[in-house]
């Protein structure tokens, strides 16, 4: 479904948010008028019965205007909300296949949570308030135009120069400042994430004076700059309240001047101060617009970011069974640079190959192919004899996946850091993983239930990668992949991994990527990457033999350790 067709179909109940929101305005003005004309009218002192009318119509008006204001409220807000959750799925499931790559972290987050609350803002804070103070302005001139026409003038001047040209005003001056703040508040947001992220170096280099002195200057930048910009907030403010005084004073001076009465006066002077109630807040939402506009820009710009892999139209069922996969003169491009080139291997179920080679090789090119989360220019991926590009790439993820590079904890237990890759899993389960993972020493000590720190800042860089073992285990793919499992842990704590990892896997269809090779004696084959290509490929025994990478890295890793 189109936003056109999403409008149409909200169509009835923005026309109510529109109608009642307009109204509410309009017996904000019936109430002034009549009320006006009331006392003004009370204080000649005539029969009670020439009031009635009047007494009835302010009772009525200022009854209604609640009622109007509390359904456009509740109009507005509706169709503001749909929008936003509307705005939110489209945002979701255009990042599903862009991949895990494209937008990453705290840029991401803002988008999914400012970015669309910036549609329910168009909605409720530009688009209705404009819509009724549109409609009583127009209302509050026509009164003055049959009350006295040229009174109506002045009043038209005073609410073009407060609801036209001063939103205008303020939207300008928002778009040059937000060119200024935004480089400011990026400047503090990494400031920031620098004192916190590498506060531990910082300490350990004397620096972290010179890093909060920095932080603290960018912050009284950006504080001088948001200063200045409320300051301008404020002058359209009072550029608003002042063009209403002054409005209400020409509107006076005119009637006298005219000697239009006692009742005339009274009512077009009251009603010209009320016609500016809904027009003053434009001046706000003009500053809003231009913060709104840039969101929805933002939001246009995910939605236009292609998918990265290449969806089937008419995608084909995954194979059920133990699988087979080969993949045949593979190339995959990274910003049009080759990062794999000519590459092939085939894993046949139950069968566990390793991939090796120094770093930039394309090790981790080659998982993302596997796993759809990058295209390849040229080659072939086959599951079972099928084309991968023919199976949607969220069911060869289901099937084809495992241990990612640097994995991720939730600030949760353990239990539901686990049940992340099996929310039905039973207890017995969860423990069966935990000891394949090695690690049923640990969760006793600490208990299921221990919340993990943030990115698991409580565990040790052993504990983490068996966690993640524990949970790649758990979501059980048929082709199990893991990503660097020993990376950045000393010697000793990647040795006692290695070995756990490998009893864990045995008789299961994985592919291993690693920089390491202690261990890989009990792989069936290993494959050693280069720039983007295969340089060698055999058993542990027959790479030894050979001369070459794999056997120099061997005795390198041989001398390290001994
Ligand atoms: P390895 O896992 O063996 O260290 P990678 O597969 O991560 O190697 O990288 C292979 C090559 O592709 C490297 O030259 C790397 O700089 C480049 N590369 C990897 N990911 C990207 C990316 N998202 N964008 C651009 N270049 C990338």
């Amino acid at each position: 479904m189109t936003w056109m067709t999403w409008i149409k179909g909200m169509a009835g109940r923005l026309t109510v948010a529109a109608l009642a929101g307009a109204a509410a305005d309009l017996f904000g003005i019936g109430l002034i008028a009549s009320a006006a004309w009331l006392i003004t009218r009370a204080a000649e002192q005539p029969p009670l019965a020439v009031l009635s009318v009047a007494i009835v119509g302010v009772r009525a008006f200022a009854t209604g205007r609640g009622v109007l204001r509390y359904a456009e409220r509740l109009a507005g807000h509706d169709v503001a909300l749909r929008a936003q959750a509307r705005t939110r799925e489209e945002l979701y499931t255009s990042l599903i296949p862009a991949g895990p790559l494209t937008h990453r972290g705290a840029d991401l987050l803002s988008r999914m949570v400012d970015d669309t609350d910036a549609v329910q803002d168009l909605l409720v804070r530009c688009l209705l308030p404009a819509i009724a103070a549109l409609a009583t302005g127009v209302v509050a001139v026509v009164i003055g135009v049959f009350l006295l026409p040229t009174a109506a003038v002045a009043l038209l001047v005073g609410l073009v120069m407060a609801g036209v040209l001063l939103p205008l005003a303020t939207a300008t001056a928002s778009r040059r400042w937000s060119a200024r703040l935004a480089p400011a508040r990026a400047e503090l947001a990494s400031r920031v994430a620098d004192l916190v992220h590498g506060a531990a170096d910082l300490a350990a280099y004397g620096a972290e004076g010179r890093a909060l002195e920095a932080g603290m200057a960018a912050d009284d930048r950006l504080a001088a700059l948001e200063r200045r910009q409320a300051r301008t907030g404020a002058t359209a403010m009072m550029a608003g309240v002042l063009a209403q005084g002054l409005t209400v004073v020409a509107v006076v001076w005119i009637c006298t001047s005219a000697a239009a009465g006692t009742i005339t006066t009274t009512v077009l002077a009251l009603v010209s101060l009320v016609a500016f109630e809904p027009v003053l807040p434009l001046a706000a939402a003009g500053e809003r617009l231009t913060g709104v506009l840039a969101a929805l820009r933002r939001l246009r710009e995910i939605k236009a970011t292609p998918p990265a892999v290449h969806e089937p139209s008419t995608p084909v069922s995954m194979p059920s069974g133990p699988l087979t996969i080969e993949i045949q003169d593979l190339a995959v491009h990274h910003s049009g640079r080759p990062a794999l080139d000519g590459v092939s291997l085939t894993l046949t179920p139950g069968r566990r190959v390793a991939v090796v080679g120094p770093s930039g090789a394309g090790k981790s090119t080659l998982l993302s192919a596997l796993m759809r989360t990058v295209d390849y220019v040229s080659g072939k991926i086959l599951i079972n004899g099928i084309d991968v590009r023919d199976i949607a790439s969220d069911d060869v993820r289901g099937v084809v996946s495992g241990l990612t590079q640097d994995p991720y904890v939730f600030q949760a237990s353990i239990k539901a850091n686990l049940r992340l890759a099996g929310p039905d899993a039973s207890d017995g389960r969860l423990e069966q993983v935990v000891q394949a993972a090695h690690l049923e020493t640990w969760v006793a000590r600490t208990g299921w239930d221990t919340e993990l720190g943030e990115d698991g800042r409580t565990l040790s860089g052993g504990q983490l990668q068996r966690l993640a073992l524990a949970r790649a285990l758990l979501y059980d793919p048929r082709v199990l992949l893991l990503d660097e499992p020993a990376e950045a842990l000393d010697e000793a704590t990647a040795d006692d991994l290695m070995t756990d990892l490998l009893d864990a896997t045995h008789g299961r269809t994985t592919l291993l990527v690693t920089h390491r090779l202690r261990g890989l004696e009990a792989v069936d084959e290993i494959i050693v990457l280069e720039n983007g290509k295969v340089i060698q490929q055999g058993t542990h025994a027959q790479l030894l033999k050979a001369s070459g990478y794999y056997r120099a890295l061997w005795q390198a890793e041989a001398m390290l350790t001994s």
